[in-house]
């Protein structure tokens, strides 16, 4: 946790904010911070700053905070990702989150196992937990949309060419003939297989919907790899 990330009903009164549960362990076992100090807060979808401790005891933690700085620049990327298996799901999320990726598509994918989209991790309280960690990994404020679509065919057919509207869009494919752009940064959309990777069938909807097919060499990197990897080819993330 770089920063805390602060929620509405963290706030008690314009410029105070009061924490529990795990911002407060946090910042007692892991920064060790007593009263008086200060500490990196933002306002969800808002300003970042500082906050000082004005009151601390087991159960929570008291801060004045003053929010005057910018979050950094979001990234203009959509991702459409296939839905991991739970095990990934979370790290994929918060990694996504992490980058500064502000819209997630999870799609169905005929491997996708039906078991996957099972998991509590998708419920909202857990998708925003998993995103926050994100954020605050980051130093970043502006909370990502998360979109579910179970089914691939209405998906990609009814929705996606409208999402993809004013994007370079690309489907990451192993062996596929075009090598992905370097150095994009501007807006784009990119799908992500799940781990079987899409079906021919999958890739060729994916093209009709105004998808270009790109590689990233002879290496099949797990999804978790290919989110980071894919990101900073595409953009000039630490300019
Ligand atoms: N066995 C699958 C690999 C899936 S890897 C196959 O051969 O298709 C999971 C996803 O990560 C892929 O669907 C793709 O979107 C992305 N990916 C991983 N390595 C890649 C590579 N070298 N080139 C392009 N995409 C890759």
């Amino acid at each position: 946790m770089n920063l805390a990330l602060l929620f509405d009903e963290d706030f008690i009164a314009p410029d105070r904010v009061v924490l529990k549960g795990r911002r407060l362990n946090h910042i007692q076992s892991v920064l060790g911070i007593a009263t008086g100090d200060q500490l990196p807060v933002g306002r969800v979808n808002g300003l970042m700053g500082l906050g000082e401790v004005v009151r601390l005891s087991d159960s929570e933690v008291e801060l004045v905070v003053v929010l005057d700085q910018k979050p950094p620049t979001p990234l203009p990327l959509t991702l459409i990702l296939a839905m991991p298996r739970p095990k990934m799901f979370r790290r994929i999320l918060q990694t996504s989150a992490t980058l500064g990726i502000k819209d997630i598509w999870l799609i169905n994918s005929y491997k996708v196992e039906k078991s996957f989209w099972q998991t509590p991790l998708l419920s909202d309280e857990n998708l925003r937990e998993d995103l926050t960690l994100g954020l605050e990994q980051a130093k970043d404020t502006g909370m990502p949309s998360v979109h579910i679509r179970k089914l691939f065919k209405p998906f990609v057919e009814d929705e996606l060419p409208a999402l993809l509207k004013d994007k370079q869009a690309l489907v990451a494919h192993p062996g596929t003939a075009n090598v992905c752009p370097t150095h994009l940064n501007r807006a784009a959309a990119l799908c992500i297989g799940p781990e079987g990777g899409f079906t021919p069938y999958e890739v060729g909807k994916l093209e009709e919907a105004g998808c270009q097919s790109v590689h990233l060499g002879p290496r099949i990197l797990r999804v978790e790899t290919a989110v980071p990897v894919l990101v900073t080819r595409l953009f000039d993330v630490c300019l």
